[in-house]
């Protein structure tokens, strides 16, 4: 295999409102606004350049309200690596996070799958935290995942996110094909 110019499908999930969209935007686009159009289904391409190699991005920016339907188990099933986003300023969102996750094992069928759980909001976290950053991170060690606070808003740690999920999957990667 060509190890320049890796492809890898990034889907991201989490309950609505909880930032993807705005997460996508200010990684790929360097923009952020109050307001994101809940669209179906967006993809988009960035090329990122980590540890002297290119990987070409497919990022899925899904807006289902279902979890569990057809359409989300085909993305799931196409990607690569996946980050699943809840707000540290909303519980039920972060109480999703395992329902999520376990969808995609299932569906993968093996516990081996490159996750980052990311607790978004935190340029709110004075007023509006809900849940801590310890309890993410036990969470994230739970399920044996990755795991980041960030802030879409003022670009906080989400280059972090991406080359993070992209260094895992890698590493997994080289485990795979021994
Ligand atoms: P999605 O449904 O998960 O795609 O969420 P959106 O990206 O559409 O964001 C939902 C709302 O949360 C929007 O009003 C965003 O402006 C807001 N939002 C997203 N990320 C942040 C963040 O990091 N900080 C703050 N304060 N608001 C955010
Ligand atoms: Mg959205």
């Amino acid at each position: 295999m060509n190890i320049k110019n890796k492809k890898c499908c990034i889907c991201i999930s989490g309950e609505p409102g909880v930032g993807k969209s705005s997460i996508v935007q200010q990684f790929v686009n360097k923009e952020f606004s109050t307001q994101y159009t809940p669209t179906l289904e967006d993809s988009y391409f960035y090329k990122l350049d980590l540890d002297e190699e290119i990987y070409n991005l497919d990022i899925l920016d899904t807006a289902g309200q279902e979890e569990f339907c057809d359409l989300k188990n085909n993305y799931i099933l196409n990607g690569n690596a996946f980050i699943i986003v809840y707000s540290i300023s909303c519980k039920g969102s972060f109480k999703e996070v395992k329902n999520i996750r376990d969808n995609i094992i299932n569906l993968k069928n093996t516990e081996d799958v490159p996750i980052i759980i990311v607790g978004n909001k935190i340029d709110i976290e004075e007023k509006e935290r809900k849940v801590s950053k310890l309890e993410g991170i036990n969470l994230a060690k739970q399920l044996n995942c990755i795991f980041i606070e960030t802030s879409a808003k003022q670009n906080l740690n989400i280059l972090e996110i991406f080359t993070s999920l992209v260094k895992d999957w890698n590493k997994k990667l080289s485990t795979w094909k021994k």
